[in-house]
């Protein structure tokens, strides 16, 4: 097991009677990615402020590297903050007379180094460097993050802190901000970001929540993960089928922005096995895939034929009543069919033992 990169002890934050943070304990792995979910006002960016050394415990202690960052003397919390954190905010604290350029390089300097092709790398690396002559003022909402997130990057952090980060964002540029971090935590950086928005929650390894300053784990409940899989193994079964290769690029499962994470525990489960993109069935995996999808086209018929769904609302019942057409009683509605070959939509039918029984006349 990785080995932890930070580690929270008891620790309070309070403002007068509020509690932000109520004796939290917490340990983050090097490398992990861990959300903190929670509605504003919950403590979150208190957290991401003690985590950061931006502020000081009311009691408890907070580690980072092994560092009691908690206990430093003002001059070594700076320090601390310019060599091993990297903060992107939600409002984006852009100097507003300086370029997306000379934003980056301000950072730099707080660092102690000033290198132009470096902060221009880094814009390069957030796609902003046909911008980096253009002030905050000339820069959408999007642009001025990237800035953020290209000076959050300037030290090379060992922590990334993210408040937020895709708070005021449209879609494309919440997408991209995203695609950013999906990289850092691919790189490996340990990553902490503080969100109510469950679409960044789920790229994260682990959620955790807060709420009147006490955190919980959240865990994805076992129907869901179920669901996912499911999803996954007829996917990839109708990829096959119409020749194609099931490569993870092309499963997409609803709700579900990063399916890295499902393939992993597919893989993790004995399900499939991914050599590269490409995914293929294990034994197990391919006996499922085939049930399930034998039992999602049986509804359909059962659904078009003898219920006389729409089409249009077919396919949706029909995945959803695939579960609640019990393996025991598969048998007995391909018989009450016909064991039919082909579902309304034309594709294959998996055949079941009922269906090799010879036909007695
Ligand atoms: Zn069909
Ligand atoms: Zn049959």
């Amino acid at each position: 097991m990785a080995e932890i990169r930070v580690r929270l002890e008891s620790l309070s934050r309070h403002y007068g009677k509020l509690r932000a943070l109520d004796a939290v304990d917490l340990e983050i792995r090097a490398g992990e990615w861990l959300a903190v979910m929670g509605p504003s006002g919950s403590g979150k960016s208190t957290l991401v402020n003690l985590l950061g050394a931006l502020d000081r415990p009311t009691a408890g202690r907070v580690w980072v590297d092994g560092v009691e960052i908690s206990a430093l003397a003002e001059s070594d919390r700076v320090r601390f903050r310019r060599e091993k954190v990297g903060i992107i905010f939600q409002q984006f604290h852009l100097l507003p007379y300086l370029d997306a350029l000379e934003n980056v390089m301000v950072a730099q300097h707080y660092h102690s180094m000033a290198d132009a092709r470096e902060a221009m790398e880094a814009l390069v690396r957030v796609g902003m460097a046909d911008r980096a002559r253009h002030l905050p003022s000339q820069l959408s909402g999007g642009e001025q993050q990237r800035v953020c997130v290209a000076r959050a990057l300037i030290n090379r952090p060992r922590l990334v802190l993210a408040d937020e980060p895709t708070g005021n964002l449209d879609a494309e540029n919440e997408d991209r901000v995203l695609e950013l971090l999906r990289s850092l935590h691919a790189e490996g950086h340990t990553l902490v970001t503080v969100t109510h928005a469950p679409k960044v929650g789920n790229l994260a390894d682990r959620r955790v929540e807060l709420r009147h300053g006490r955190l919980s784990d959240l865990t994805v409940p076992s129907e869901e993960i179920e669901r996912r899989y499911d999803e996954v193994l007829v996917q990839m079964w109708a990829l096959i089928e119409d020749g194609r290769k099931p490569e993870s690029r092309r499963i997409k499962v609803p709700d579900v922005v990063d399916n890295r994470r499902t393939l992993l525990g597919m893989v993790e489960s004995g399900l499939i096995v991914a050599s590269g993109p490409i995914l293929e069935f294990t034994r197990r995996g391919r006996a499922e895939a085939r049930d399930l999808v034998r039992r999602r086209r049986l509804a359909e018929v059962l659904f078009s034929s003898a219920l006389r769904v729409p089409e249009a609302e077919m396919e949706d019942v029909a995945c959803r009543m695939e579960h609640i057409i019990d393996p025991e009683v598969t048998a007995s509605i391909c018989s009450f069919l016909g064991h039919p070959r082909k579902c309304p939509h034309g594709r294959a039918i998996p055949s079941g033992n009922c269906c090799q029984l010879p036909i007695i006349s």
